[in-house]
């Protein structure tokens, strides 16, 4: 049996951890430089706001009190995530996250009654010790798992924990009202090509013969189509494969044209992906890097530069990284235009450990652990505790968070605060 285990409303959720007072209220989450809405709690989805809400528009209600804008929040959120892992996998034998707040887990060769207990106990063991709610979803395919989760979130007589089998009566009246795109991976524009197809909900594509939808469609909705019958044809692992290239980017707070601070923002993104890089254990052999004008102020002059510079050997050393930074903006710049984004990508990636890296192609280190005290430093101490350059938190590039919450679970400095409320304390001291 497979489980799918996926949090409720994840980043507002993890904003309630913390702050309680967010319980039962509207809660929207924003997009970096809390430009729009990107997660909203489900009192906030019952006033009809939708997702990508610009956040002025909401002025009004925020003002009123009547609903909640925060910040992003995202080094608590992937940190909450990565908790999550954790303990899913001191339970289970074997546990595959999917994305931050989903995960995949393997309960082989044990009965359904056994395997709602297990969910259950989860969901229970999630909640007391992360402060998390979470629903699971229990079948013996990922396709039917990630359906089981959707009808756990829906329908609440459930209690959270919903387990599929292929045969059942329960599955078959499910599929035969779920509409087509409910399905995993079956976007709108497949929705409507399967529509013209007579194939309206998971049933139709159920039922259809798998090798019509393999010549007509593609291989993997005709895996889609078996995966729903019950036989598994979707293997985890290929999400386990190292990515093939690093990107990291991000809009600016404030626009700005000067190199110094453009370097800034370049050498932060390049310093980040050199860290996922040395995570995923593999080497650069190319460094991209990107800035970006808005595109939407026709008054000014638009400049959508980008350079590729080679490494002469396979590196993640993000020194190395950090000279082609610096090397390929040198090449791209131009004064007189008004940045809005600056992006690094990491192309071309090889392992670590590939043997065919000829001894010619083999990075030679100059101070071999120097990268990988760094990266314990900063795991322990939470992420840029040290790092190259100066960082400049007012520089107009970073981030505009302005209500952002803390990092409680990554920073020292950042720590929940107990007792400040003098009551609180007396309450805590005095004998019962
Ligand atoms: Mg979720």
């Amino acid at each position: 049996m497979i489980g799918l285990v996926d949090a409720n409303n994840f980043y507002v959720s993890c904003e309630r951890v913390f702050s309680p007072a967010l319980e039962g209220k509207a809660v929207g989450v924003m997009s970096n430089n809390d430009g729009c809405v990107i997660a909203r709690s489900a009192e906030m989805k019952a006033l009809e706001i939708p997702m990508g809400t610009p956040a002025f528009q909401l002025e009004g209600l925020r003002r009123r009190g009547a609903i909640h804008l925060v910040s992003s929040n995202y080094e608590l959120y992937g940190d909450m995530s990565a908790r999550l892992a954790q303990l899913l996998r001191d339970a289970c034998p074997k546990v595959a996250p999917y994305s931050i707040d989903e995960m995949f887990i393997y309960l082989d060769g044990l009965g359904t009654t056994k395997c709602l207990a297990i969910g259950a106990a989860l969901r229970r063991r999630i909640r007391r010790h992360l402060g998390l709610p979470v629903c699971v979803g229990l079948a013996p395919t990922h396709t039917l798992a990630k359906l089981a989760n959707h009808v756990a979130k829906k329908q609440p007589h459930y209690q959270g924990v919903c387990l599929l089998s292929e045969n059942s009566s329960a599955t078959t009246a499910l599929l035969k009202q779920l509409p087509v795109s409910d399905v995993w991976g079956i976007g709108k524009r497949l929705a409507n090509q399967l529509a013209i197809n007579g194939i309206h909900t998971a049933w139709d594509l159920r039922k259809c013969d798998h090798k019509r939808l393999r010549q007509q469609f593609s291989v993997v909705l005709a895996r889609t189509a078996l995966e729903l019958r019950g036989t598994p044809c979707l293997q985890m692992n290929a999400l386990e494969q190292p990515r093939q290239r690093i990107m990291t980017s991000r809009s600016f707070g404030k626009a700005t044209g000067i190199k110094a601070e453009l370097y800034g923002a370049l050498q932060c993104h390049a310093q980040r992906s050199a860290e996922k890089l040395r995570q995923q254990r593999s080497l650069t052999r190319a460094v991209l890097l990107f800035l970006s004008t808005n595109r939407h102020r026709k008054d000014q002059p638009q400049y959508f530069p980008r350079a590729m510079v080679p490494l002469p050997t396979p590196s993640d050393d993000t020194r190395i990284i950090l000279a082609a930074v610096r090397e390929g903006l040198e090449q791209i710049y131009r004064p007189h235009h008004h940045f809005i984004k600056a992006g690094v990508m990491l192309v071309d990636l090889v392992d670590t450990q590939q043997q065919q890296l000829s001894l010619l192609q083999r990075p030679a280190k100059t101070h071999p652990h120097l990268m990988e005290t760094v990266d314990a430093i900063n795991q322990r101490m939470g992420q840029g505790t040290i790092h190259f350059g100066m960082t400049d938190a007012q520089a107009p590039w970073q981030l505009r968070c302005a209500h952002r919450s803390k990092r409680y679970t990554t920073r020292w400095d950042e720590l929940m605060e107990a007792g400040t409320h003098p009551g609180a304390i007396q309450a805590f001291t005095s004998p019962p």
